[in-house]
């Protein structure tokens, strides 16, 4: 029986034993055990408590178990917790809506989906069949998800053992740190790696590209923010060649950069960039119930008003999950919460991080905006070796040892409270970071 063994020692052992996990050789995983959280800490069954400044995959944008949004997801379960998608129901109704209205002018419904993968596949498959055009270019250092045409669109080596979808074409996007196109200013970078895209645009033949697709601010491969007229750059190209343009914002729209929409930002996009279709998920609901979406332009509409969409999932537009997605919105709005995203990264999170920097050679690069920041960290400053993996997971075992559950991918650290992370706590969570990494220095 299982009534003896305490619950966090059951939790994982029913894991080890029976749960096969996402991207990982299956032997050697240790996963920690969470039973409850609230706001910006997580704990275990046993009450040890973390300062989430992973947001989990980047997604608890209002922190964790915010009681307005539990409460409308048990509100909703009472009334109907599930619905063919083909009836029309008041939460998706009302969910839609307000990301349009979010959206701002130039687009007119949104196709819900379980995720982001399923955002980017049909965001894809819109951009085909409106073309008539098969080709997709994306970025290396991207991610766009796990399913067919988005882990075929993943610019990462997570694409490589996955390659079966067809007519998907990469090109090196902008990073002056770890520069392709050997630029000294953000401006060079900007418009040669424009450059660059524009020569592989030609070379593929631009009368067969559909789309571009391009996360905003590329997100799992080291949170790069575009450097100036890129976004400008990208559309102009499209523009020009008849090419749908594909904003991925499942990890840095809904508050993550201080904006509802990361090409909503006036630094990022000073020329007020609009893409042809948006995917998101993720912070939409703060992921209490899964759920994506893609917003879509009225010309791409059109085309789907006398022709059958040939696309649909089960769950499109979920009660559970769009009735949290009005919840979190609403709460987003009421709460001032994506204005505190955007004061805490330029006031306090921004700062602190690159102080931080100046005290620890090891940080190569501090990067990003509002409540999205990386750490590139380097063996040699000079050379700008990346940090070994060895040294990362042991800098992994002093946060987590001190009261942090960061988020660690391969060099870097990624700084991703939740949107409502208070001042004290990012003073707390800098704390975390500066002893640990004089620890490591030390050790
Ligand atoms: N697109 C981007 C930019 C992402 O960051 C992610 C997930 O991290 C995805 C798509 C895939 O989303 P999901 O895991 O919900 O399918």
């Amino acid at each position: 029986s299982n009534t003896e063994i305490a619950p966090d020692q059951l939790a994982y052992s029913l894991d080890r034993e029976y749960v096969f996990h996402s991207w990982s050789a299956q032997a050697s995983l240790t996963p920690r055990v969470f039973a409850g959280g609230e706001g910006t800490i997580i704990w275990d069954h046993e009450g040890h408590r973390l300062l989430d400044f992973s947001s989990q995959l980047v997604n608890t944008n209002i922190g964790h178990q915010h009681p307005r949004v539990v409460a409308a997801i048990k509100e909703q379960a009472d009334r109907l917790t599930t619905v063919n998608p083909a009836h029309a129901h008041l939460a998706r109704g009302r969910a839609a809506q307000r990301i349009i209205e979010l959206a701002g002018d130039g687009y007119e419904k949104v196709f819900f989906t379980n995720g982001g993968a399923d955002a980017v596949e049909n965001a894809i498959r819109m951009a085909r069949l409106h073309t008539g055009r098969d080709k997709v270019l994306s970025a290396y250092r991207s991610y766009h998800g796990n399913t067919g045409a988005a882990i075929a669109a993943t610019g990462d080596w997570r694409r490589v053992s996955n390659e079966y979808a067809h007519g998907h074409v990469h090109f090196f996007g902008p990073f002056l740190y770890r520069s392709e196109f050997w630029a000294e200013t953000p401006e060079q970078e900007s418009e040669r790696a424009l450059q660059h895209l524009e020569h592989v645009i030609r070379a593929e033949g631009p009368g067969s590209i559909a789309a571009l697709i391009m996360e905003t601010i590329p997100g799992s491969s080291g949170i790069l923010p575009p450097p100036p007229g890129y976004l400008a750059g990208l559309r102009a190209l499209c523009d020009a060649h008849g090419i749908m343009l594909i904003f991925d914002e499942v990890m840095a729209g809904f508050g993550r950069t201080g904006d509802w929409f990361a090409h909503h930002n006036s630094q990022l996009n000073p020329t007020g960039v609009r893409p042809d279709l948006i995917t998101f998920a993720k912070g939409v609901n703060s992921g209490y119930v899964p759920l994506g979406g893609v917003i879509i332009p009225p010309a791409i509409a059109r085309t789907f008003d006398e022709r059958v969409f040939p696309g649909g999932l089960t769950y499109s537009g979920h009660p559970l999950a769009t009735a949290a997605a009005v919840a979190t919105l609403d709460v987003m709005a009421e709460e001032g919460i994506v204005e505190n995203a955007a004061r805490i990264g330029r006031d306090v999170l921004g700062p602190a991080l690159h102080e931080l920097a100046a005290v620890h050679p090891i940080i190569g690069e501090v990067r990003g905006v509002g409540v999205f920041w990386a750490l590139e960290l380097v063996a040699d400053p000079v050379t700008r070796e990346p940090l070994s993996a060895a040294r990362m997971a042991a800098l992994k075992g002093l946060l987590l040892a001190r009261g942090m559950l960061p988020f660690i991918a391969e060099n870097r650290i990624h700084v991703v409270p939740p949107c409502t992370v208070s001042d004290a706590e990012v003073r707390e969570g800098i704390a975390l970071y500066d002893s640990a990494l004089s620890d490591l220095m030390a050790g």
